[in-house]
C-alpha cells in the first residue's frame, strides 16, 4: 500500500498558525491585485467565496472584498516542509516529494516495526498536528494513482483508504475527468462518445481506447481499472526534479509569469538540496492558451543547487521565449535536471557560495546528517544576520 500526504491549504496554514488573529478569516497568500499578481494559496474561509489558487488576485478582491492578502514567505514554508519531511523520515526514507506540500510514501518495508500502512498514516498525520500544528488529509490505497485520490477524497482533514476490494466501487463513480492525462480535449471527445464516468471507461476495450486516443488509450484503460505499477521514486534517485502552475485565467503579462517561476523555483531548489543533489541543466515549460507547449533548457558550466544561480537561468530562458511579445500563457513550470551529488560542502545549504563559503567551512565539515541538518539552521542565521536582501531575489511574488 502506497500514503499520499497533501497538506491543506499548506501557504495559507502556516501563515494562520503565524498570526493566530487572522484564523478563519478570508485570507490568500500571493501577489498583490493592482500588480497583476495571482493567488498562491486560499485558505477555506476564503474558498467559500469561490477563490481558488492560480486565479488573479484582482479577481479573488472582487469576490471577496474584505480578502486579508498576504505576500509569500517561501523561506517558511520550506521550514515547514523540511519539519513536515522529518517527520515522514521516521518511518521510510522512500519518499516521493510532489511540492512543498505534497508526497508520496512508500512505508511497506517499516510495517513489521509500526503497522499496517493504515496505522503509519494516521501516525503521521497525528504527528504533524501535534507537532506542527498544521493539518494533512491522507490517502492509503494499492498504488500512486489512487493514493492521490483517496488523499482528496474527504478534504480537509480527511483520511481516506480503498482497499483492493473497493478500488473498481471508488473510481467508477468518479468524472473521466479526474483520471491522469485526461486534459480538456480528450475530456470533451469521451463525453462526446457518451463516456462520462470512470465505469463507462472501464467497459471499454483497450484497443477501443488505443484506437481512439493513441498512447495514452493504454494507460486510461489501466487507470480506469485501478492499475498504476510506477514506484514511488526518492528525489535522489529522479532524473529531474519541477514543478509548475496551471493559471485560472491565462496569463498575457511577463511580470505575473517571473513572480509564479520565481516561487516554483524557490520550492524546486528546497527539493534539490533536501535531496542532497547539484544540478547542471535548467528546464522552461510553458504552455500557450491553445494547448501548445515549449520546453527550454539551458545547462551551466558547473553543478549548483543555488537558487539566485538557478533563478537567473531561468529567468533568462523566459526573457528569450516571451519578452517584447504579446503572448497568453496558460501554464509555467520550472525544473532542474542533470544531477551531480552534493559530495563536498562547496557550497552553504542557501547555495550561496560567494558569500558564505568560508563561514560556513569554518564551523562545519563533514556532511553526515546531524551535520547537514547544523549547516541549514546556520544557513538560517547568517540570513537574519546579514539580512535578507543578500539572498532574497528581486522579486516575491
Ligand atoms: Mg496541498
Amino acid at each position: 500500500m502506497i500514503l499520499h500526504i497533501d497538506m491543506d491549504a499548506f501557504y495559507a496554514s502556516v501563515e494562520e498558525r503565524e498570526k493566530p488573529e487572522l484564523k478563519g478569516r478570508p485570507l490568500i497568500v500571493g501577489g498583490r491585485p493592482e500588480g497583476r499578481g495571482v493567488v498562491a494559496a486560499a485558505n477555506y474561509a476564503a474558498r467559500e467565496f469561490g477563490i481558488r489558487s492560480a486565479m488573479p488576485s484582482a479577481r479573488a478582491v472582487r469576490l471577496c472584498p474584505d480578502l486579508i492578502i498576504l505576500s509569500p514567505r517561501g523561506e517558511l514554508y520550506s521550514r515547514f516542509s523540511r519539519q513536515i519531511r522529518e517527520i515522514f523520515r521516521r518511518y521510510t526514507p522512500l519518499i516521493e516529494p510532489l511540492s512543498l506540500d505534497e508526497a508520496f510514501l512508500d512505508v511497506s518495508g517499516s510495517e513489521k516495526l509500526y503497522g499496517a500502512t493504515e496505522l503509519i498514516g494516521r501516525r503521521i498525520k497525528e504527528e504533524i498536528k501535534s507537532e506542527l500544528g498544521l493539518i494533512a488529509s491522507v490517502g492509503v490505497a494499492p498504488n500512486k494513482f489512487l493514493a492521490k485520490l483517496a488523499s482528496d477524497h474527504e478534504k480537509p482533514d480527511g483520511f481516506t483508504v480503498i482497499h483492493k476490494d473497493q478500488v473498481h466501487a471508488f473510481l467508477d463513480p468518479l468524472p473521466v475527468g479526474r483520471l491522469w492525462g485526461v486534459g480538456q480535449s480528450a475530456e470533451r471527445r469521451l463525453l462526446h462518445m457518451g463516456i462520462t464516468t470512470v465505469k463507462d471507461m472501464r467497459k471499454k476495450s483497450s484497443d477501443f481506447l488505443e484506437q481512439e486516443f493513441g498512447g495514452i488509450g493504454n494507460r486510461l484503460w489501466q487507470l480506469s481499472h485501478g492499475i498504476d505499477d510506477r514506484p514511488v521514486v526518492t528525489d535522489s534517485e529522479a532524473k529531474s526534479i519541477s514543478h509548475e502552475t496551471t493559471f485560472v485565467a491565462d496569463i498575457t503579462n511577463l511580470e505575473t509569469i517571473e513572480s509564479v517561476a520565481l516561487a516554483l523555483t524557490e520550492g524546486v531548489c528546497f527539493r534539490l538540496r533536501d535531496a542532497g543533489l547539484l544540478a547542471k541543466t535548467v528546464n522552461l515549460k510553458i504552455r500557450y492558451h491553445d494547448f501548445s507547449t515549449v520546453n527550454r533548457s539551458k545547462t551551466l558550466e558547473k553543478y549548483t543547487n543555488g537558487t539566485l544561480e538557478i533563478w537567473n537561468t531561468l529567468r533568462q530562458l523566459i526573457s528569450d521565449l516571451l519578452a517584447n511579445r504579446s503572448f497568453s500563457v496558460r501554464l509555467v513550470g520550472a525544473g532542474v535536471s542533470n544531477f551531480g551529488e552534493n559530495k563536498c560542502l562547496e557550497t552553504d545549504s542557501t547555495g550561496q557560495v560567494d558569500l558564505f563559503t568560508n563561514f560556513v567551512e569554518k564551523n562545519i565539515s563533514g556532511q553526515d546528517e546531524q551535520k547537514q541538518d547544523q549547516l541549514d539552521r546556520l544557513s538560517d542565521e547568517i540570513r537574519r544576520k546579514y539580512g535578507k536582501n543578500s539572498i532574497r531575489r528581486g522579486k516575491s511574488f
